[in-house]
């Protein structure tokens, strides 16, 4: 994984601004929308179960919270860094005006390989994080979230270590277990978001997602959602891949078995029914559907040749590379961007906020009917600017958003 092609071609930043030059705006305002109002960076020593002591760099970069509180995942990965974490940072502010959240955007992490680390280790880590960090997040403030290599074990930690200064607030991050105050249907909501934009996409478009074939990069908690309800709409899930391997299958793969698989032996390779093939290869089939939900920079110049998907929807964070998306959008492929495609997660976040902060649980019904109307209201207003406009679904996405953080920053006074 080429992690340095999303600096090096300053992909996000391009998109944005392609979309304030289609808006209008100038140097000033982009400059504004890009930038962000906090960057923190700490270096957490942790005293590792054999006595030795390691550092880890961790960051939190706080994007804009002129439309709400801070808001976004937290990522444990060796793929950490500030520039990393800032693009992902405005890539949520964007998120969070797209689909109207009261929220603003913001995003960290640690650099580190959590498989290398025991669980009480991970623990340890965690809990300094939030020792060093706890002054800058809040409720009201900045609540984050579950993301790559994170999860609502993570949270829990978080949650009891800021309850330990502070008192009980589970509003102080989402993605919590239940027992800890967290959402019913939070776990699955980036993915099952995933396969609702797709419903909606194919309803607008007038394609049938019964005769439509699906292929995913990565299951962990995007790919395996969106395989899962993609085959209950009716798909059909030919290929998945995780960081170990691909399986194929042109009649269709049993998701459940694969689930299953994934969770006994810890990767997707080697179950019944499934060829063997490679991470590549996957990305490459013929499909109608090809969803990249793993790291970012899944397709750049190195391998978009071989895509051969009808229409890409970026389940992950900035999978797909500024050049690799100029070429396909060329070659008229065409792409569900990240901020529309994967906003399922942050949208059922908002709705554990609120619970949190009444002191309620909503039944997973109201949670579900909550995410499918606020994602077709996204999708509706993408696809309708993209057609008026006669611009593709991320120039759109992100002229909307952009026009709302504008607006916010603007009434809020800079
Ligand atoms: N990490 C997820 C994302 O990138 C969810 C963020 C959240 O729930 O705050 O959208």
């Amino acid at each position: 994984m080429d992690n340095t092609t999303l600096i090096n071609e300053a992909t996000h930043e391009r998109f944005l601004q392609l979309a304030c030059d289609q808006l209008g705006y100038n140097t000033a305002v982009y400059e504004l929308l890009l930038t962000p109002s906090r960057e923190i960076r700490l270096q957490i020593p942790l005293t590792k179960d054999d006595g030795s002591i390691v550092i880890f760099n961790a960051y939190r970069v706080q994007h804009h919270n002129a439309r709400g509180p801070y808001k976004g995942g937290l990522r444990y990965h060796a793929t950490v860094d500030i520039e990393d974490v800032r693009t992902l940072a405005c890539l949520m502010s964007l998120k969070t005006a797209l689909l109207e959240l009261p929220l603003g955007g913001a995003k960290g992490g640690i650099n580190c390989n959590v498989d290398s680390l025991s669980a009480s280790e991970l623990e340890r880590l965690t809990r300094r994080f939030v020792e060093k960090i706890h002054r800058n997040i809040g409720p009201t403030q900045d609540i984050p979230a579950p993301d790559v290599g994170t999860n609502e074990q993570i949270m829990a930690w978080i949650q009891d270590q800021y309850t330990k200064i502070y008192g009980y607030n589970p509003a102080v991050v989402t993605g919590k277990p239940l027992v800890t105050g967290g959402s019913r249907g939070r776990r699955e909501a980036t993915g099952l978001g995933v396969s609702m934009v797709i419903q909606a996409y194919a309803k607008r478009y007038s394609i049938d997602l019964r005769n439509c074939t699906v292929a995913i990069q990565g299951f962990g908690n995007v790919g395996r959602y969106a395989a899962f309800y993609l085959d209950a709409a009716g798909a059909k899930i030919i290929a998945v891949s995780d960081s170990q391997g691909g399986i194929i299958n042109h009649d269709g793969l049993d998701i459940k078995s694969v689930i299953h698989h994934k969770d006994k032996v810890g990767t997707v390779v080697g179950v019944d029914n499934a060829d063997i093939t490679d991470n590549a290869s996957v990305l490459a089939l013929t499909c109608d559907f090809l969803i990249p939900a793993a790291l970012g920079n899944a397709i750049t110049a190195n391998n978009v040749n071989a895509i051969s998907a009808k229409c890409v929807v970026e389940g992950a964070n900035s999978p797909v590379s500024w050049t690799a998306n100029d070429i396909l959008t060329q070659r008229g492929v065409q792409i569900i961007p990240d901020i529309l495609a994967s906003a399922g997660g942050v949208t059922v976040s908002y709705f554990e906020w609120v619970q949190n902060l009444q002191f309620v649980n909503w039944p997973l019904q109201q949670v579900r009917d909550g995410l499918r109307e606020k994602l077709d209201q996204a999708c509706e207003q993408v696809f309708s600017v993209a057609d008026e406009k006669k611009v593709v679904f991320r120039n759109a996405a992100y002229q909307i958003a952009s026009e709302r953080l504008k607006e916010a920053l603007f009434a809020a006074g800079i």
